[in-house]
């Protein structure tokens, strides 16, 4: 019955389109990352002709682990891909928060039961590959067209009511440019000229290790959060593969690259973090250790010009200091479908509609994550003696207030 229903929507909105049998809505997705994907599933879903253009020979399997919580799960469920998620995923137990100059505990929340009852859904931690094969899984299922080797770039001509792509040399004319290029997008840079990239002096050190040798406080089936001076790392497993992600954020002097494959040798990471002992004793197992910018983008002020949209990173590349980013690509997805059915004679009325939705979000979660950060790396030893006391308290006697103040993100329905 589900099926019938959305098959009869599919053809309202085709007609509501205005689209003649003859004539399709023809959109293109720039990049092929979690937002490009899920993006090209939800307008395939209301009936538009969708192409895919990603630079790079397939979708990048690159990477580490990514937190998926109930506001993406959501809109993966609206996909019927949530199962698969959670399937590939693994569910921790705890939130462990600790300090990390003496790896001693300052508090543990129960999340495994407590996130299922508050939100209704799981909370999960899962390498970013898994989620990328299960959505272009089905893309390829919904024989959504995808070019490989295809970088595009925008075609800018004055007085035009549109915005062309230049693929190959070829100028390609589509009623709706999906801008999913991600954090360093060049259709940003080119179109919205306004909204400058700002690459914020920190950067994450990232690598993944087997839980067999590692030892019991970062083998078990939880968030450790640990807070330091002027930095933090977190570890988590990417799913069921027995693998824990370690993730290191640190304020930096010099200007970062944007590049997600720049290599550092382990002395290199030594040198930058004095690591504690318990910490140093993985480190032989360590193959590869990977180093991340942090970009934030300036907050934009709109998401759309002519017939050109951004979602994802592309849209404003987030600090990793609440782990939405991928939750934030799929809400920007399924939200941008979400307006164009709600205007689907008027595109213009529903990019409008987008951009001002979008816009207020995420400038509450740019507000959170830059709190977030200053918290998380107080260089003071007396804040942070402070905080650790407020957290034991918090974490102890009242945990349900602790995600009282995440509501708003786990609750979003898009
Ligand atoms: C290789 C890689 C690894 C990552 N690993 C992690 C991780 O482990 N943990 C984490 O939290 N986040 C990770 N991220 C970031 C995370 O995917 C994003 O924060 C979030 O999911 C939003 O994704 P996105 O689709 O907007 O952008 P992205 O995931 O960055 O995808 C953008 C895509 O666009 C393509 N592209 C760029 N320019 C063009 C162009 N001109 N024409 C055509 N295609 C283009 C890129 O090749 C890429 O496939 C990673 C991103 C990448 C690219």
């Amino acid at each position: 019955m589900r099926g019938a229903k959305e098959i009869t929507g599919t053809i309202r909105l085709k007609e509501n389109l205005g689209l003649s049998k003859s004539k399709s809505f023809e959109v293109a997705i720039i990049g092929g990352g979690i937002s490009g994907l899920c993006s090209a599933l939800f307008l395939k879903q209301l009936g538009c002709n969708v192409t895919i253009f990603e630079k790079d020979k397939l979708v990048k399997s690159e990477g580490a682990g990514i937190q998926l919580t109930s506001n993406g799960l959501l809109v993966l469920e609206k996909l019927n891909l949530d199962r698969l998620a959670v399937e590939a995923g693994l569910k921790p137990n705890n939130l462990c928060l600790f300090d990390e100059t003496d790896f001693k505990s300052v508090g543990s929340l129960e999340i495994l039961d407590r996130l299922k009852a508050r939100y209704g859904r799981s909370f999960i931690t899962l390498h970013r590959s898994l989620l990328i094969k299960i959505l272009f899984e089905k893309v390829k299922e919904e024989k959504i067209k995808v070019n490989f080797n295809s970088r595009a770039l925008p075609l800018v001509l004055e007085d035009e009511r549109n915005i062309y792509i230049s693929c190959k040399g070829k100028k390609i004319e589509k009623d709706l440019i999906v801008v999913a290029d991600g954090v360093g997008s060049t259709w940003k840079k080119n179109i919205f000229r306004e909204i400058k990239a700002d690459t914020i002096s920190q950067s994450a050190y990232r690598f993944v290790l087997s839980k067999k040798n590692l030892p019991p406080i970062f083998s078990k089936n939880n968030i450790n959060l640990f807070f330091g001076k002027g930095r933090h790392f977190v570890t988590y497993p990417t799913g069921k593969n027995g693998m824990i992600n370690f993730v290191f954020c640190k304020r930096e002097k010099g200007q970062m690259i944007n590049n997600w494959k720049e290599k550092v040798t382990k002395q290199k990471f030594l040198n930058d973090f004095e690591l504690n002992e318990s910490l140093k004793i993985c480190l032989p197992d360590v193959q590869k250790i990977y180093r991340w910018p942090i970009i934030e983008s300036e907050k934009p002020t709109t998401l759309h010009k002519k017939n050109v949209v951004m979602v994802g990173d592309a849209a404003k590349s987030m600090l990793p200091y609440m782990a939405q980013g991928a939750n934030k690509a799929l809400e920007d997805s399924c939200e941008l479908a979400n307006c164009i059915k709600d205007f689907p004679l008027n595109v213009d009325e529903a990019l409008k509609s987008y951009s001002k939705r979008r816009i207020k979000r995420i400038h509450q979660f740019d507000q959170v994550s830059r709190l977030n950060e200053k918290v998380y790396h107080l260089e003071q030893r007396v804040l942070r003696k402070i905080f650790f006391v407020f957290l034991r308290c918090l974490t102890r006697l009242s945990p349900n207030l602790f995600f009282k103040r995440l509501d708003w993100i786990y609750n979003y329905k898009a």
